[in-house]
């Protein structure tokens, strides 16, 4: 419909307006709160209407507390008020009227008292929750860590490619029972094929952060090899190309991954934590820190950590591996420890140098998810 595409672009170009358009005290800032707080309100109305299609399993039960209600009331009229505060101060009116529809719309649903219109359960969901819940968590923690201390002062929020970045964030966090299912199911079926119960007892006997560390460590191993092998076996790297596509280093950058390699990557990184039984304890802690540190190695912040990096995996460490440059091909695959990159002799860390671009030579990945999906099946 050309009525709704116009509608779009007008939107992204006042997303992405000229920086003088931006400032403090021109309605850009409160335009983009109240549209991201309005989007996330209206997912989790309709999370509350329909809690078994659109809500995370194991978060579906905190949307029976008063907490979460209260929460998403104030949600409401956060976006509310920072639409008026918008319009008010903004000459294009877009971000304000978008918001303060959609704020409408979720109070029509029924707002934070919405109630489940679902007799029965699905077996099958879309995690439309933990998109929203996954969005606000990082964004509230790495958005403010970008601005304070960026690696590209000049890099902008809306920047280059961020829908298609934003995209796989959305498809990733909403197939979240899938690629749980999918990417667990190899480490369960040999964990039920192995009786090692008394190796399991003592594994998860230890201290926890030893416990904790010896995940690190192992999963490392098992990650170095697997990024390695997606590097230097040409139709697997078709599918981790997508991934080094990205020519802009920030907080969404690292959800840029093709849906075979989320899977395989991690269907095969989880074995050694389940088939020796690490404690449930440990391996939440293990996830929670991965999740982070994931999204932090992409970030957009300049800091060169020059005596931790030698032992820990830094922005700048993960930077040097999606470079542009001809030296930083093929080197930094490790995720928590250079060390194994030492070792088998890949590590490539300047003195306090970063790349001086990222993406691959050439550009040989095409733009947008649906292009990129198919992208290593199709002839080359
Ligand atoms: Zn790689
Ligand atoms: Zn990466």
């Amino acid at each position: 419909m050309p009525i709704i595409s116009h509608y779009r672009q007008l939107l992204r170009s006042d997303l992405e307006a000229p920086h003088v358009e931006r400032q403090f005290g021109r309605g850009w800032i409160s335009g983009v709160a109240a549209l991201a707080l309005a989007i996330s309100s209206l997912f989790l109305v309709i999370g509350l209407l329909f809690p078994a299609w659109f809500t995370f399993e194991k978060t579906r039960s905190f949307y029976q507390t008063p907490a979460f209600h209260l929460g998403l009331l104030v949600l409401l009229i956060a976006a509310f008020v920072m639409a008026i505060i918008s319009l008010v101060l903004r000459q294009n009116k877009i971000l304000g009227f978008t918001s303060l529809f959609l704020v409408v719309l979720a109070t029509t649903l029924g707002g934070a008292n919405a109630h489940s219109q679902m007799a029965e359960g699905s077996p099958v969901y879309l995690g439309m929750d933990w998109f929203v819940l996954n969005v606000i968590f990082t964004g509230i923690l790495f958005i403010p860590l970008q601005l304070l201390f960026p690696r590209y002062p000049k890099q902008e929020l809306f920047r280059f490619e961020w829908r298609e970045d934003l995209f796989y964030y959305f498809v990733s966090t909403m197939l979240v029972q899938l690629l749980t299912f999918a990417s667990l199911w190899p480490a369960l079926t040999l964990t039920s094929h192995t009786h090692w119960d008394a190796l399991r007892a003592a594994i998860s006997g230890q201290w926890l952060w030893l416990q904790i560390v010896e995940i690190m460590f192992l999963t490392d191993v098992v990650q170095y090899w697997v990024h390695r092998a997606f590097h230097r076996i040409s139709w697997l790297w078709n599918f981790h190309a997508v991934h080094h596509s990205a020519q802009v280093m920030d907080w969404m950058s690292g959800a840029r991954m093709h849906f075979m390699e989320i899977v395989v990557l991690r269907g095969f990184t989880v074995i050694p934590m389940f088939i020796l039984g690490y404690s449930q304890t440990a391996l939440s802690f293990y996830i929670f820190y991965v999740y982070l540190h994931s999204t932090f190695v992409h970030a957009n912040f300049g800091w060169n950590f020059s005596m931790l990096g030698r032992y820990l995996v830094t922005p700048r460490f993960h930077h040097w591996h999606h470079g542009i440059d001809k030296e930083a091909i093929d080197v930094n695959f490790a995720i928590h420890f250079p060390l194994l990159d030492r070792v088998f002799g890949t590590y490539h860390l300047p003195k306090d140098e970063w790349p001086t671009g990222y993406g691959i030579a050439g550009h040989p990945v095409p733009k947008g998810y649906w292009n990129q999906f198919w992208y290593p099946f199709r002839k080359k």
